[in-house]
């Protein structure tokens, strides 16, 4: 087996002590700083630039076209994932999804992918290598996890909600096979018209992984049975 914490996630109800961010002046906790022009291999982006008053940490979303004129828009809300997103790890499917994501807004001509630096599902980088050495012995992705003593997903999405909601983004096509990531959001009155499925190739390396999200993790995935 594999796997990760990198990203996708809950749909365990169990006692997950999700924090909520909060900043003491009860202002929003993303600060936007600036927008550049990104051209990538997928197309011409502008990348916009956030900064966490609370904890300090950067943010980002991609867009391509105009995003906040009130039609439904494509999104993917994707969780950094070090390993996955550049070293192109096949533990974890994250990879893959960064790059069909781009490519279907890139298609549309029209959409945001906002990247969360959110590292193995909020845990952390290092505390994500300690996962994966415990998974090298034998646990799944959620063993490991609830072996170091968190819970299977740490994720917020308060920060992608607000980050939407600068970018003009109330009503979303969302690129998710993650049900948790739609409630995540719709708490923060997103309303996400439409979930866009992302299949990604499969990987000999990720089966565990990617068994283990959707049995566990409730995503709604074709494959990996
Ligand atoms: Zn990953």
């Amino acid at each position: 087996m594999s796997n990760d914490l990198c990203k996708e996630s809950i749909a365990l109800e169990q006692e997950q002590t999700v924090k909520k961010l909060e900043s003491e002046d009860g202002q929003p906790i993303m600060e936007f700083e600036v927008t550049a022009k990104l051209p990538t291999k997928y197309g011409d982006f502008m990348i916009h630039g956030f900064e966490n008053r609370v904890t300090g940490e950067h943010h980002v979303a991609l867009t391509m076209g105009d995003v906040g004129n009130g039609e439904p828009v494509l999104t993917r809300v994707h969780s950094e994932c070090l390993t996955g997103d550049v070293f192109g790890s096949a533990k974890c499917d994250c990879g893959d999804q960064f790059d069909a994501a781009m490519r279907a807004i890139a298609e549309e001509g029209r959409g945001i992918l906002v990247y969360l630096r959110q590292e193995g599902r909020g845990i952390g980088l290092i505390n994500k290598i300690r996962a994966y050495a415990l998974q090298d012995q034998g646990m799944d992705t959620v063993e490991a996890n609830l072996a170091l003593g968190f819970p299977p997903d740490m994720r917020d999405y308060t920060v992608g909600a607000e980050i939407l909601n600068h970018l003009g983004a109330k009503r979303l096509k969302l690129l998710t096979n993650n049900p948790e990531k739609i409630t995540g959001l719709e708490k923060f009155g997103i309303d996400i018209v439409q979930r866009v499925p992302i299949e990604t190739k499969h990987k000999k390396a990720s089966d565990r992984y990617m068994h283990t999200k959707k049995v566990k993790m409730g995503h709604l995935l074709g494959t990996y049975n």
